[in-house]
């Protein structure tokens, strides 16, 4: 304790917009918690949303409520533009090929199973072999285990070095004729590790593989471009985006979507039915069975606009800056261990601290208006390959300020100081 920062004005001499701005877009942000101001840092659990995508959704239910396509009238044809746009915008800012190529889903782990129930269920046999690496989500583990279990298929995992980088050599020994899926995070929710995904897809191609990319922790922070990773499908959650909850994409290349089959069965999805023979539709609408979450699809396009203003490059950079600074700081604090500490990161600083249970710092930091996640953050095999079963995971935004880091690093002092 005592220890004091050369306070950067809340990195707005850093940041190529005004932070202190930003963060009054956000009406959570005002909020107090245990008598002092907010610090969310858990944006990698979820994000916090903009004014702008709470009002859209407002106006939706005032103005636009309707049922989509099914109905010819006026507010019908008001929520159907809106929802279609929101797709538009979608397919913009993953720069997909097509609208067709991006269908409205629950979330990343909908996105993950729907592959799964789907194009893994029609093509793959016993003995096929899927890819994962070391540091996925639960969300891209158990679906593929599921289908392994049923199929007799054989679930392989790249390791990861002690930053917790993928292994590309190793990798590369895994790959074989057998493999017919590599299924993959772009970053790592536990540790922040940005994985060389253009390689892993291009590697994965040339064993003859398809790919998913799981986009749930970059699509806030780095640019997202599906054409320039070629990979085959891609998933993200609306709510990690400043987006709402329940709403999430599932990216897939045209011709690969209209070649399978669909999964759930119901309105929406089908062009004719009689009781001998049903007809579907061509994606989207083939993987959109019964009513959406049409007002959500539209708050998603919302907080697709406000990242889009601010713009995507630029919140890397700020970010990539409050990384630098929260960890040159975090890693002088005695009796702290980051774990992941690969040198290209995002917003993602998971530790574990001498003394206390991550629980305690958790609480700690609660007691301080500081929101991090400690947990196994739904990524348990990552974590025991650095020997631990939870860590404390502060995680940036663009919101986040460089006070709101030093906040953070007083109080892990103060505890520190405490313990002795
Ligand atoms: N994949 C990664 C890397 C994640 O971090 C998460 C959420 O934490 C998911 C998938 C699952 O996202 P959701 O729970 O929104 O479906």
């Amino acid at each position: 304790s005592g220890k004091t920062f050369s306070h950067i004005q809340n990195g707005a001499g850093h940041a190529p917009f005004d932070v202190n701005l930003i963060k009054k877009d956000f009406p959570i942000l005002q909020e107090r918690v245990n008598g002092r101001p907010l610090i969310w840092l858990d944006n990698a659990a979820t994000t916090q949303k903009p004014k702008s995508v709470i009002d859209r959704i407002t106006y939706f239910y005032e103005h636009e409520n309707s049922n989509i396509h099914r109905a010819a009238h006026e507010l019908a044809a008001r929520a159907t533009d809106a929802y279609e746009s929101a797709r538009s915008k979608v397919q913009v800012f993953l720069n997909a090929g097509s609208v067709n190529e991006i269908i409205f889903v629950r979330g990343a782990t909908e996105a993950i199973n729907l592959v799964a129930k789907t194009w893994g269920e029609q093509n793959l046999n016993a003995g096929d072999e899927i890819i994962v690496s070391n540091l996925e989500h639960h969300a891209n583990i158990v679906p593929w285990q599921q289908l392994a279990a049923k199929k007799g298929l054989k679930l392989r995992v790249i390791p990861v070095d002690d930053d917790g980088q993928i292994l590309l050599d190793e990798y590369a020994k895994l790959l074989n004729p057998k493999t017919k899926l590599v299924s993959f995070t772009q970053v790592s929710n536990a540790l922040g590790t940005v994985t060389p995904a253009k390689q892993i897809v291009e590697m994965a191609h040339q064993a003859g593989a398809k790919v998913l990319v799981d986009g749930a922790q970059s699509v806030s922070h780095l640019r997202s471009d599906v054409r320039a990773l070629n990979c085959d499908w891609f998933v993200f959650s609306g709510h990690k985006v400043f987006g709402p909850t329940g709403i999430g994409v599932l990216y897939g290349k045209e011709d690969l979507l209209n070649e399978t089959q669909p999964w759930q069965g119901g309105g929406n999805m089908i062009q004719d039915v009689t009781f001998e023979h049903t007809k579907f539709h061509d994606a989207p609408n083939r993987f959109e069975a019964g009513t959406g979450n049409i007002a959500d699809a539209v708050g998603l396009g919302a907080a697709i606009d406000y990242v889009n203003k601010i713009g995507i490059d630029v919140i890397h950079q700020y970010e990539h800056y409050l990384l630098v600074y929260a960890t040159n700081l975090m890693k002088d604090i005695p009796g702290l261990r980051l774990i992941g500490t690969a040198p290209d990161k995002a917003s993602v600083l998971s530790f574990v601290f001498e003394g206390y249970k991550t629980e305690e710092v958790g609480a700690a930091l609660n007691n301080e208006g500081i929101a991090v996640r400690s947990g196994h953050h739904c990524a348990q095999p990552i974590l025991r390959r650095f020997g631990v079963e939870t860590t404390v995971r502060p995680s940036l935004a663009f919101y986040n300020t460089c006070s709101d880091v030093d906040i953070l690093v007083e109080t892990l002092y103060r505890l520190r100081g405490a313990h002795r």
